[in-house]
């Protein structure tokens, strides 16, 4: 059988080529459903280990290594694909010991071609994007989605529009969505408003929209727990903790994670831990509830990609927490960047919204929700270049209301060897102490 598209509510079915995200009858998100039964039959682990390494589109990316999960049906020549995928997942044992677990993984979505897991959602919608043969796409977005929709949309020849709120727009971000040429519109509204407006402008004008409501974009942002837990060579970690803002990511591992575990390849499920910024908190105050309906509200935070109040993905998401016996914590900003800064100096680095997952597990290691010998996986959500003003504000203090608990500040000295050599004694003197 054929993928579908399915109403998460009532059940209404639709085919995949039709423009649609959600149920004509009852409003509620649309999921893509894959035949599992006759699936179960043509994947396997050895299946998917035999692609690692391939040099051969489209299974060298990391999303259509998993094709058959992700779009079964699709000739590969509509595929897009630049390719995206294939992120590290690093053993980090000081940022563990720092959170309190022995073991602690950090996968590292920021490696992805425009620096963000979006591109693994925007391989699967732009492919989409050519099955209903649209010229245009747009969105909304903080940042990420666009700088990753102009960049797919310029591969495949379709042109994007990206809608910006006009202030707090992280610089790398804003500078690729112009350098990959898209049209790119500042709206004096917030985040929440302008999705509101994509989605009725694209009605309106035949646009097919590209943000986390489409859930062609959740289908590819599954393989980053299909990745995680082939990297680990199968082996199911205790807890997957992940940023929360419109919720698409937690949305795509519930189901993903499912998927996996009614195909045999895994036996057991990983609780999801979604954390979110305390200034942008709706799914924390529902889950709080018992998961009760979610309140939109006006979100405030740092982590400029969670900025969100209104997330389209809540019943997806809260229906991921549910299967997967989740739980969501809130971190202040002040613990965003204190995490932050400690993954950056791991050498590894990532966007403030990333920081969210170390400093979750921290939080819920203490509150003794993760227990100090179970295995955890955290996602980077973004690269340490997407937001400079951030870090270097942070290290500088003079972010407001933020201080730098270890601010690395860069030195002036004179041009002489001399001075040079009396700062790095300096340095290293008082390193001793
Ligand atoms: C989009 C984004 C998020 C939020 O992900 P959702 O799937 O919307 O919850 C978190 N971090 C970064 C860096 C992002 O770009
Ligand atoms: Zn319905």
């Amino acid at each position: 059988m054929k993928s579908i598209l399915q109403c998460m509510d009532c059940g209404r079915q639709y085919p995949t080529d039709t423009v649609r995200y959600t149920c004509e009858t009852c409003g509620g998100l649309l999921d893509v459903q894959h035949d599992l039964e006759m699936l179960r039959t043509q994947v396997s682990r050895e299946l998917f280990d035999r692609r690692l390494g391939s040099l051969d589109f489209p299974f060298n990316s990391g999303v259509w290594r998993y094709k058959e999960l992700v779009y079964p049906d699709i000739p590969s020549e509509l595929i897009v694909s630049r390719p995206e995928g294939n992120t590290n997942l690093y053993a980090v044992p000081r940022l563990a010991g720092w959170a309190g677990v022995d073991t602690l993984y950090l996968k590292h979505e920021g490696e992805n071609p425009t620096g963000s897991f979006k591109d693994r959602g925007m391989t699967g919608g732009l492919t989409q994007a050519r099955v209903l043969g649209m010229t245009r796409v747009a969105c909304a977005s903080t940042g990420n989605t666009s700088a990753s929709l102009a960049a797919y949309a310029a591969w495949s020849g379709i042109q994007g529009i990206v809608l910006f709120q006009n202030k707090q727009v992280a610089l790398g971000k804003l500078a690729q969505a112009v350098a990959y040429g898209a049209v790119c519109v500042r709206i004096d509204a917030d985040f929440d408003q302008n999705l509101a407006l994509v989605r009725e402008l694209s009605d309106r004008l035949g646009i097919y929209v590209l943000n986390s409501v489409n859930p062609f974009r959740l289908e590819g942002q599954k393989t980053i727990m299909f990745e995680t837990i082939q990297q680990l060579r199968w082996q199911v970690p205790d807890w997957i903790v992940v940023p929360g803002g419109n919720l698409g990511n937690s949305s795509a591992f519930g189901k993903a994670l499912c998927e996996l575990r009614e195909l045999g390849l895994i036996d057991r499920l990983p609780r999801l831990a979604v954390i979110q910024a305390e200034g942008a908190n709706p799914l924390y105050r529902s889950f709080q509830n018992g998961l009760a309906p979610l309140e939109p509200l006006k979100a405030d935070t740092i982590a400029t990609a969670i900025k969100i109040g209104n997330p389209v993905n809540f019943p997806k998401a809260a229906r991921a927490l549910r299967w997967t016996d989740g739980v969501v914590e809130q971190v202040t900003d002040q613990e965003i960047m204190d995490a932050k800064a400690l993954i950056d100096a791991q050498g590894i680095g990532c966007e403030p919204a990333s920081a969210c997952s170390l400093a979750g597990v921290r939080k819920l290691v203490a509150q003794g929700a993760i227990k100090p010998k179970e295995t955890v996986v955290g996602i980077l959500t973004g690269h340490v270049l997407k937001d400079p003003d951030a870090t270097i504000g942070y290290h500088a203090g003079t972010l407001p209301g933020l201080r730098a608990e270890q601010p690395n500040h860069p030195h002036e000295v004179p041009a002489t060897v001399d001075a040079i050599s009396d700062l790095l004694m300096a340095l290293n003197s008082g390193r001793e102490r």
